[in-house]
């Protein structure tokens, strides 16, 4: 059996649904030990975050993953133990496969089999790890870059193990990520019966022009290769069950995935204007799920695009498609941010999986990247 085939088995079978790590930095921070690298172990909270470095001057290069998985759901749906690897006609099934223990075991061999073929190379190398990327996201990458922050941490680019090819591996090369922001809204009115609306102010009545205007607005046109900026509502509560009362209070939830023309500031200006335009009683509380971010044309880029194109026999999609990822904490540090990773059709769902075909072409791949991005 392969190296990154037996790793990846050993991490899928410590179950760490998010945010807990279930042991598997503790035992990667090891194995890098050996190959040299200095690593710092960062717990905040119930996460773990795993920091390790090899090298001295010059450019950083991180490879940047996570350890914790989704909830696998009921048993009974997996055709095996979600948390026993097991490989059937050669694939490999296992809750976190494809996101993204088999990257994150990719990365390290990569990292090892660097390191004792260049030990005096340029620049450092680097691997950053969270548990919590599938959760909240906060006391993970998030927190790790503000200690980054403060120390002036140089990082200049940056490879992320999300699972990011559509239907063969480095299909697709993600160059970008829209940014995305959530707001709960209150619109406060007057509760009252339904027969004497002169007496009441009906909440839902005052707060629908105001939606329609923001759920119509074309936000933008695009930009470079990112889609429109679009506003989406996901609930609407108002009402207390009876067809005689006027309510007092309406809440609505919604998001915005928003491209580099925007950013989360300007956004809630934006919206918020329009609330105070239809003149409603409101508050409103915003969340920064992250800002967006984009690696133009450059060097990293480039070598990506060429390494992809010569193991998986073309060139792939270059995209900012997709939700969000970790590079978004990275990136705001001055980093060029790409994602790199296996077929990402199985992920979240039951029977989760990855070719194991793949799989052994991961180290030779993220290897490949970094000798392009150190040596030459
Ligand atoms: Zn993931």
């Amino acid at each position: 059996m392969s190296d990154v085939l037996d790793l990846t088995r050993d991490l899928i079978a410590r179950a760490s649904v998010t945010p807990y790590d279930g042991d598997c930095q503790a035992m990667l921070g090891q194995r890098l030990l050996a190959a040299d690298f200095r690593c710092e172990h960062m717990h905040f909270g119930d996460v773990d975050n795993l920091w390790a470095v090899h090298g001295g001057e010059g450019p950083t290069l991180v490879l940047l993953g996570h350890t914790d998985v989704v909830p696998p759901g009921p048993r009974e749906a997996w055709a095996s133990d979600p948390f026993r690897p097991e490989i059937r006609d050669g694939v490999l099934y296992g809750r976190g496969a494809a996101d993204m223990k088999g990257s994150v075991a990719a990365f390290v061999i990569a990292l090892e089999r660097f390191v004792a073929k260049h030990p005096d190379h340029p620049g450092r190398v680097a691997l950053l790890l969270t548990s919590d990327e599938e959760g909240d996201a906060v006391d993970g990458v998030r927190r790790v870059a503000e200690v980054f922050r403060q120390r002036g941490e140089r990082l200049d680019w940056c490879i992320t193990g999300e699972p990011s090819s559509m239907t063969k591996l480095g299909d697709l090369l993600r160059v970008g990520r829209r940014g995305t922001l959530s707001a709960t809204l209150t619109v406060r009115g007057v509760q009252g019966h339904v027969a004497y609306p002169d007496k009441a102010r009906n909440p839902i009545h005052q707060a629908m022009p105001a939606l329609s205007e923001l759920a119509a607005r074309r936000w933008d046109e695009g930009y470079e290769t990112f889609p429109p900026t679009s506003l989406q509502i996901s609930n609407i509560h108002a009402g207390t069950g009876a067809n005689n009362v006027i309510p007092g209070e309406l809440e609505v939830l919604f998001n915005l995935r928003f491209n580099p023309s925007w950013s989360a500031a300007r956004l809630e200006q934006e919206c918020e204007a329009v609330l105070q335009g239809h003149g409603l009683e409101y508050s409103v509380r915003w969340h920064r799920g992250g800002e967006p971010f984009y690696t133009p044309e450059g060097p990293l880029r480039a070598a990506a695009r060429e390494v992809l194109g010569q193991y998986c026999g073309a060139a792939p999609e270059e995209s900012t498609g997709g939700g969000t990822s970790d590079a978004r904490f990275i990136a705001p540090l001055g980093a060029q941010c790409i994602e790199i990773g296996p077929v990402n059709a199985s992920i979240h769902k039951v029977d989760e999986h990855v070719s194991v075909a793949d799989l052994e072409a991961l180290p030779d791949l993220y290897q490949a990247l970094i000798e392009r991005m150190l040596l030459s």
